[in-house]
């Protein structure tokens, strides 16, 4: 029982009260106070006071179809009305399941076989390191199972998955990351790159970082290769043409599995179903999440050739079972919304609308390149970012984040919710964004900026 004896009588003053928020600087809570979000309609949310917003990240990147879709809704109600909930442990099974399964193996953008349910990005990435080390052991190789990820990446926030993640503050404090976990150069070529190198040579530079990290580390200790296709939380990171390409010959040559963690990127962020097509990646396991359901159910999926699955399955044969599964993998509502919603992005070419209001929304940012606090303005399909630097020459910020955190509350004044990670601003509207409504996302972020210059 609350022994608190004075119980808040706002919605804000409750949420001040009672409810710790992820990612947010807890002390500080009380004194910002919540946002809170009442409704949505395809781009739009409105909050407690009435106030209109496009959603310019489609919530976590993730709400692809939009707000208060009928058909996705009427997919969900037709499923919990049939059967609510059921489970694939055992032998056990259910329709939207398998026949998920089917399509996902169907679409995926190389050869894959088998399907595995988790229910987040972040448990994703931990089943599929726990499955990297099984089949490692299967394969007798006990010693191969470190596994390499990039500065900047993003994977979630488990143990594991947060330890693949490649940003300060999901260690710090935390312990992390786990032994076994390395990472190496992120591929962001106007951060990185040096004093007259090229992009190619640059993107050749990164290949060799890595091979010479495997080499350090003993290339028999090397399992895997995590990447997102275009990092998203690291601050929308598109890397330089020829990198793929090189990164996958060292991973071949030391026969080390690539993890492309589709979670963002799936499902037509990058102009194309998946981002590994677009960026030229042919990975032998997929992670995908986020726009699957369009995050209208937590839900998410590992997509797996028979190189990964095959030692897998025999080693569940040897020692008489593969001992991991969650409750809610596979979840008859979540996998019911999750066909629902592809044949939503398939029926109205969502794809192909990404591709072209993102080409659109992208030039008009452009535009804003040589505004004084604009360092870098870079993306790819309907996902971009816009870098600010106090300092242009020296691509630098003296209060890391304080210019991001001042346009983000700039734009949320004039109606668009984006999100700075430190000094980038993130936009990733819904896949259903029309070009007049990109036009009007972008003159919310100019007019914001002449306010914050
Ligand atoms: N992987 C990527 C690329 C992500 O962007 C995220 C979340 O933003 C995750 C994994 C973790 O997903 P979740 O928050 O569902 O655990």
């Amino acid at each position: 029982m609350d022994d608190r004896t004075n119980f808040a009588d706002t919605p804000e003053a409750t949420d001040i009260a009672y409810h710790f928020h992820a990612y947010t600087n807890a002390r500080r809570h009380a004194e910002v106070g919540p946002m809170i979000i009442e409704d949505g309609d395809g781009i739009h949310v409105r909050d407690n006071n009435g106030n209109r917003y496009i959603e310019g990240m489609a919530g976590l990147w993730s709400v692809g179809v939009g707000f208060k879709d009928r058909r996705l809704i009427e997919a969900a109600t037709r499923q919990l009305e049939k059967l609510p909930f059921y489970h694939n442990f055992g032998h056990k099974s259910h329709g939207p399941a398998i026949e998920l399964a089917e399509k996902l193996v169907e679409i995926a953008p190389v050869p894959m076989s088998k399907v595995f349910y988790t229910n987040s990005g972040s448990e994703a990435n931990d089943t599929v390191l726990k499955m990297v080390w099984y089949r490692s052991n299967a394969l007798g190789k006990p010693e191969k199972k470190k596994v390499i990820a990039r500065n900047r990446a993003y994977h979630g926030v488990t143990i594991a998955s947060a330890s693949l993640t490649g940003l300060p503050n999901n260690h710090r404090s935390f312990d992390l990351p786990i032994d076994r976990v390395l990472h190496t150069i992120c591929p962001h070529y106007w951060k990185e790159g040096r004093d007259g190198e090229t992009e190619d040579q640059f993107a050749t530079r990164c290949a060799d970082e890595l091979e010479a990290l495997i080499q350090r580390e003993g290339p028999d200790t090397i399992a895997a290769f995590w990447a997102e296709p275009v990092m998203g939380a690291g601050g929308v990171v598109v890397p330089p043409p020829g990198y793929y390409e090189r990164i996958q010959a060292v991973l071949a040559k030391y026969d080390i599995l690539f993890v492309a963690d589709e979670v963002i990127c799936g499902f037509g962020r990058t102009g194309e179903m998946f981002g590994s097509t677009t960026c030229g990646i042919r990975p032998d396991v997929m992670v995908l999440s986020k726009q699957i359901t369009s995050s209208y159910i937590p839900f998410s999926a590992i997509v797996m050739n028979d190189r990964f699955y095959d030692p897998i399955a025999d080693e569940s044969d040897r020692i008489s079972t593969f001992g991991h599964g969650y409750t809610g993998g596979g979840h008859p509502l979540g996998a019911a919304v999750a066909l629902e919603n592809l044949a939503i992005i398939q029926d109205n070419d969502l794809v192909t609308n990404a591709r072209e209001v993102g080409a659109h929304f992208r030039a008009r940012l452009a535009t804003l390149a040589d505004r004084p606090l604009v360092g870098e303005v870079r993306g790819i399909g309907l996902i971009a970012a816009v870098e600010l630097v106090e300092d242009k020459a020296a691509k630098s910020v003296s209060t890391v984040g304080r210019l991001g955190a001042m346009m983000n509350t700039a734009m949320q004044r004039n109606g668009l919710i984006s999100r700075n990670m430190g000094d980038s601003l993130g936009f990733c509207p819904p896949l259903i964004i029309t070009r007049d409504q990109a036009d009007e996302m972008f003159e919310i972020v100019e007019k914001s900026m002449g306010e914050v210059e």
